[in-house]
């Protein structure tokens, strides 16, 4: 089986559990709950049974042994978190839930131990047993990771390994210099592009959903799953169009759906499970994680989304 490598943030969500305009004083939060769209990614990938590791860098504290906790009782490799020396703190962010569901947030991650990543020789040994990158657009902003990504890629796709792009955009992040040619270098190098609605259209002039796969085919992408939210999601290659349609879910917490049907994709994918079999995971995947509060506690076993998905066919 081929192994996977995400790099990018681990922190700790401490959330608000009464909707409102803004957090009050003293009100109920409740966490911390292990996050960061990559380490959300890879605790997929590993629950449904791919070898799957990470790089990043929490701190030496309770959030960082949250993290580290969760994720290797999950199954994930973290021998290349490096948990940091010179005081600096694990990443955190308090949300809060606006009345029409949107979430805010209050980011301490400015001076994470993440923000002083380097490339340590724990990390080095998990990127040269690892075939697999999956690389997440949000990362790329930040100028330390995005480095050691560039180099992580050099070397994984100079060993014949395969590369998986999220671009995973938060409007705010587009404007950062330099993001779009970088983004752009990584996307001639994807394997599999996986957007998410309107981040189709951020690589073509197309018009059109039709018309912008049909220029990412030709521009060499092998292949393309479309996340559409809660109406499913779509693969595309050369050899054609699979839908799935999707699973009827109360829709509680839609954090970490595109993290989770990523993870369950590239984790299927990499095991080398038809794509019909691998989309049909991630199509649950992302319908279990939006059934559960906290970014992190919606990923699933195989089993759990087998029964999941038996639970809403008939
Ligand atoms: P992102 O978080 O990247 O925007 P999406 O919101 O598109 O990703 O969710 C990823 C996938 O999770 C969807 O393509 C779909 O398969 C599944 N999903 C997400 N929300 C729902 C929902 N409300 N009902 C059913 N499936 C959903």
């Amino acid at each position: 089986d081929k192994r996977l490598l995400t790099i990018g943030e681990v922190l700790v969500e401490i959330v608000a559990t009464t909707k409102g305009d803004g957090f009050r004083a003293a009100q109920p939060l409740i966490g911390p709950f292990p996050s960061g769209a990559p380490a959300i990614f890879v605790d997929q990938a590993a629950r449904i049974g791919a070898e799957a590791a990470i790089i990043s860098r929490v701190g030496a504290d309770d959030f960082g042994k949250v993290n580290l906790d969760r994720l290797a009782a999950d199954g994930v490799d973290i021998s290349g978190i490096a948990v940091a020396d010179d005081g600096a703190p694990t990443g955190s962010a308090f949300v809060r839930y606006r009345g029409d569901g949107s979430r805010a947030f209050v980011f301490n991650i400015a001076h994470s131990a993440c923000g002083q990543l380097e490339l340590t020789r724990e990390a080095e040994a998990v990127i040269e047993r690892c075939s697999h990158i999956h690389v997440m657009g949000t990362a790329l902003s930040a100028p330390g990771l995005s480095h050691l990504i560039k180099a992580a890629i050099v070397r994984i796709k100079g060993q014949g390994g395969t590369l998986s792009f999220d671009p995973n955009l938060r409007p705010e992040i587009l404007d950062t210099p330099g993001l779009r040619s970088a983004l752009g270098e990584i996307l001639a190098q994807t394997d599999v592009f996986l957007p998410s609605g309107d981040e189709i259209f951020l690589f073509t002039e197309a018009q059109d959903e039709a018309g912008a796969v049909k220029d990412l085919l030709a521009r060499g992408i092998p292949e393309i799953v479309l996340k559409r939210g809660a109406k499913g999601a779509s693969h595309f290659c050369a050899a054609g169009r699979t839908d799935v349609a999707p699973l009827a879910v109360e829709e509680i917490d839609p954090t970490g759906a595109g993290d989770c049907f990523g993870g369950a994709f590239v984790g299927m994918w990499l095991m080398g499970h038809p794509v019909e079999e691998a989309l049909a995971y991630a199509n649950a995947a992302g319908a279990h994680a939006v059934t559960r509060v906290g970014p992190m506690e919606g990923t699933a076993t195989r089993a759990e989304l087998d029964q999941f998905m038996k639970d809403r066919t008939r």
